[in-house]
C-alpha cells in the first residue's frame, strides 16, 4: 500500500530531509501536499519532482508568484491561508503528516492532523510545548499515531519498552537521559557570550538545521523545549529527566531502568534516521544515512549542563511546572527574542532575560481551550516586543 504524505514546512531542513527519504521509496510513499511560508524557488522544484495534489504557501504573495511560475500542464493546485494548511493536514486521502513548520505557526495544522487521526510525524516541538495537554488529548480522541521525530525523543521512543503506557514505575523505568550537544558555545563563561554574533550562534558543531532551532541550540532553549516535549510525550516530570551534555551527538538519548540497564539509540547526526523510522514504523527502511563507524568516533564523553551560563534550560523546567498557559508564554517570548537577536536588536544574553521577564509578568491560567493558548501566545509576543523596543524602561538596560 502506498502511503500518502503531507509535508508541512517542506522547504525547510526537516522538510527537505523528509523528501529525500520519500525519493528513495517511490513504491511506498507518495507526496499528497507540500507547504511552505515563502520559498517559491524550492517549492517549484519540489512540485516538478513530486507532483503533489496541493501546494500551500502561507504568504498569499508567494502563492500568487508560485501559481504564475508553474510549468504548463502542471496539475498541482496552489492554495494559501490557514484553512488550506489545516485542509492538507486533515484530508481523508492523507495517511501521514510531517509536522515540520518552525515555531507556533505549526500549531493549528499539526493539531488538525492529530484530530483527524493521522500518523503525526512530530518535528514541530513548539506546538507540543505550547499546547501539550490539549495536543495529547487530540491525539487520543482523534486516534492519531504520534511518532516523535526530534532525534532525542525518537531515540527515547526507540529505547522505551514497546508497549510503554506512560507509567514509569510499572515499566521499571528510573529516568530518561536526554542528551544535548551543548551547542556552539559549550564551555564558555557568561562574559564570553556578550558579543557573540548570529552567524556564530547558528553555526552548530554537529547538526545542520534551520536558523531558529540553531539559535535555540546555542542558548540551550532547544533542550528546554525538548524537556517539556519529553514530559508531555512520555507522561513524566522534569525531575525524571536528566539532561546529559554529550558533545559528539552520537548517542541521541537513553532510558535508564531500575535493574541498572541503560538503553540508548546511537547514530549519525542526520535527521533522515528518525524521519525514516517514523515514516516506516514499526518497520525499518533505508534512510540514505551512512553507517556509524565507532572506530572513527573512538570517544564518547559526557558532562553536566551549565545552567547558570545558559539559563534557558531552567526557565523551561519552571514553565512546565507552572503549567497552564506558561509553556506557551515561554515559547512565544523565545520566538520573539530569537528573531530580535537575529536582527541584532538584542545581544545573545538578552534572549534568556527577555523570556524570564515576560514569564515573570505573566499570570498563569489553567487551560481548557485552545483560545487561551492563542491568547497567551499573542500576549507574550507583545510583552516581549515591548521589552525589546523600550530599552529605557528602567530595568531593561540589562537586556544582556
Ligand atoms: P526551517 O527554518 O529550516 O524550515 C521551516 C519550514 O517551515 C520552512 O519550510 C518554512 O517555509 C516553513 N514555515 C515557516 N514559517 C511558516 C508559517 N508561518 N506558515 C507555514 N510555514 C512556515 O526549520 P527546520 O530546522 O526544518 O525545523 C522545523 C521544525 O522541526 C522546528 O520546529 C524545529 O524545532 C524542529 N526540528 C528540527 C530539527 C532539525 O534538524 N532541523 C531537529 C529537530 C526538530
Ligand atoms: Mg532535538
Amino acid at each position: 500500500m502506498i502511503r500518502q504524505l503531507t509535508v508541512l514546512g517542506s522547504t525547510g531542513s526537516i522538510g527537505q530531509s523528509t523528501l529525500d527519504v520519500v525519493r528513495r521509496h517511490p513504491q511506498k510513499y507518495r507526496v499528497f501536499a507540500l507547504s511552505a511560508a515563502r520559498s517559491v524557488e524550492q517549492m517549484l522544484q519540489d512540485i516538478v519532482e513530486f507532483s503533489p495534489v496541493y501546494a500551500v504557501m502561507a504568504e498569499s504573495q508567494a502563492a500568487a508568484e508560485l501559481l504564475g511560475r508553474l510549468p504548463s500542464g502542471c496539475a498541482t493546485e496552489v492554495l494559501t491561508g490557514a484553512d488550506a494548511l489545516a485542509m492538507i493536514a486533515s484530508h481523508e486521502a492523507v495517511d501521514q503528516v510531517m509536522a515540520a513548520i518552525v515555531g507556533a505557526a505549526g500549531l493549528l495544522p499539526t493539531l488538525a492532523a492529530a484530530e483527524s487521526g493521522k500518523r503525526v510525524l512530530l518535528a514541530n516541538k513548539e506546538s507540543l510545548v505550547m499546547a501539550g495537554p490539549l495536543f495529547m488529548q487530540a491525539v487520543r480522541q482523534g486516534g492519531a499515531e504520534l511518532l516523535p521525530i526530534d532525534s532525542e525523543h525518537n531515540a527515547i521512543f526507540q529505547s522505551l519498552p514497546q508497549h510503554y503506557d506512560g507509567d514509569f514505575a510499572r515499566c521499571g523505568i528510573s529516568r530518561i537521559l536526554l542528551t544535548a550537544s551543548g551547542g556552539p558555545f559549550r564551555g564558555r563563561r557568561l562574559a564570553q557570550l556578550q558579543d557573540v554574533t548570529p552567524a556564530q550562534a547558528v553555526a552548530h558543531p554537529n547538526w545542520s538545521m534551520g536558523q531558529k532551532i540553531s539559535v535555540d541550540s546555542a542558548t540551550l532553549m532547544n533542550k528546554g523545549l525538548e524537556l517539556i516535549e519529553a514530559c508531555f510525550l512520555f507522561n513524566c516530570q522534569p525531575d525524571q529527566i536528566q539532561v546529559v551534555v554529550h558533545p559528539q551527538s552520537v548517542i541521541h538519548s537513553m532510558v535508564q531502568y531500575t535493574d541498572g540497564s541503560v538503553i540508548a539509540q546511537l547514530g549519525q547526526p542526520d535527521m533522515r534516521t528518525p524521519i525514516a523510522y517514523g515514516m516506516a514504523w514499526p518497520e525499518r527502511i533505508d534512510s540514505g544515512v551512512r553507517e556509524l563507524d565507532l572506530f572513527t568516533i573512538a570517544t564518547l564523553s559526557f558532562e553536566r549542563p551549565d545552567s547558570s551560563t545558559f539559563p534557558c534550560l531552567a526557565l523551561a523546567g519552571e514553565a512546565f511546572r507552572a503549567g497552564g498557559t506558561m509553556p506557551a508564554v515561554l515559547n512565544a517570548a523565545n520566538e520573539i527574542a530569537v528573531e530580535a537577536f537575529l536582527r541584532e536588536q538584542i545581544p545573545f544574553t538578552g534572549i534568556p532575560s527577555v523570556i524570564a521577564r515576560v514569564m515573570k509578568k505573566h499570570e498563569v491560567q489553567p487551560v481548557t481551550a485552545l483560545a487561551q493558548i492563542l491568547a497567551a501566545d499573542a500576549w507574550a509576543r507583545q510583552a516581549a516586543e515591548a521589552l525589546i523596543q523600550q530599552p529605557s524602561d528602567g530595568s531593561s538596560e540589562n537586556l544582556g
